[in-house]
């Protein structure tokens, strides 16, 4: 057997919160499953980031829930010490809806999803290719994985890229579907203070104007052991800035930010979300590219811009290759 080349029953492509509960739920189902990721840890966009002593939340800030099953996920989080509520309402306007954070960081979700999964990271796929009624991926490694099924969960215009790679041809109509679902940019700033930040309890605010989205104080949030605050540049400004210099543009927004910081800035760094949030929203949960072998595109832009709705995307997206897998079955 050549040692490059796995095969398993199910591909998952992507370990943010789609990828991780569509291989769970999969694994739960008797599949074997494995999961690929091209980054050096897993929760994509819920990331969090350490340097000089601080630590940073700088992707997904907080999760919300209003889905039984998802509130169940985050209430075994809990118990499992993975995640806590942080807040119930911004200050001075408590609405008495929880927003959780991750244990001792948002990372910690994912990581505690990822427990018991056949995971590998630092393994880019470049391509998916039909081969007979199998799935092959192939990754800059060199490796390779064959399966009867795939789960791609990267932002959309990722996963077109991969499907385009391998000649993998997608009906007109879906294709332009697809196409149109758009992502908005985000520059994230991190900032090691030199003291406390001026930021109020709970420790996060969205200004009404400005060039600044949200601004987050990590050590009033719990994860940091040092004063550090994370800036989410909104849209517009990102997207106007996302060819400049990283580090003017930090600074700029460290000037914006100059009323919430309250003390002198040790160092920063900033990092760019191509693909933040979705600006629209797929009308399915999930979306059936390929009937035989399946291929499922699953991710927050098919059931809700935010972290729920990834995980709702990625059960819908295990609920259809399982159904696809019985009637394979039924029909051999
Ligand atoms: C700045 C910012 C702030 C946010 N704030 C909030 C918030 O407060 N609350 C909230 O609910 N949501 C928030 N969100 C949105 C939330 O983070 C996302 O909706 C959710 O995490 C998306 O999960 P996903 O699994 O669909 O995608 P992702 O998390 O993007 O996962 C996709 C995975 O695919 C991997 N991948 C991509 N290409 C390849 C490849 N070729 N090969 C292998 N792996 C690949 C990536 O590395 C990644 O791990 C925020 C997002 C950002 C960026």
């Amino acid at each position: 057997m050549d040692p490059t080349e796995q095969t398993t029953d199910v591909l998952v492509i992507g370990a943010g919160m789609a990828g991780l509960i569509a291989a769970a739920e999969l694994q739960r189902a008797g599949r074997r499953v494995v999961v690929l990721d091209k980054s050096r840890g897993v929760g994509g966009r819920l990331a969090s980031r350490r340097f000089d002593g601080a630590t940073f939340d700088h992707g997904a800030q907080f999760i919300t829930t209003r889905d039984p099953r998802f509130a169940a996920v985050l209430e075994q989080g809990r118990q499992d010490g993975a995640m806590e509520e942080w807040f119930r309402g911004f200050a001075g306007a408590a609405d008495g809806h929880a927003r959780w954070r991750g244990k001792p960081a948002m990372s910690a979700v994912a990581k505690h999803l990822a427990l018991g999964l056949d995971l590998l990271l630092e393994m880019p796929v470049v391509a998916l290719r039909q081969a007979g009624d199998r799935w092959r991926a192939e990754t800059t490694t060199g490796r390779t994985f064959t399966a009867g099924a795939v789960v791609l969960t990267p932002p959309v215009p990722q996963s077109l890229a991969l499907l385009d790679a391998g000649g993998i041809v997608v009906a007109p109509e879906m294709r332009a579907r697809l196409a149109a679902i758009k992502y908005e940019r985000c520059l994230a700033v991190m900032a090691v203070l030199d003291g406390p930040s001026h930021i109020p309890p709970p420790g996060g605010l969205a200004p009404a104007d400005g060039p600044i989205a949200w601004i987050a104080d990590n050590q009033l949030k719990g994860i940091s052991a040092e004063p550090a605050v994370t800036i989410h540049a909104t849209h517009a400004f990102s997207l106007e800035h996302w060819e400049r210099d990283r580090q003017e543009s930090g600074r700029a927004l460290l000037g914006a930010a100059a009323e919430w910081l309250g003390a002198g800035v040790k160092t920063f760094q900033v990092h760019g979300w191509r693909y933040s949030k979705p600006m629209r929203v797929d009308e399915e949960p999930c979306v059936l590219v390929s009937q035989s072998p399946p291929l499922v595109l699953a991710g927050d832009a098919f059931a809700g811009p935010r972290v729920e709705g990834a995980a709702l995307s990625g059960w819908a997206a295990a609920a259809a290759i399982l159904t696809k897998h019985e009637d394979s079955l039924r029909a051999s």
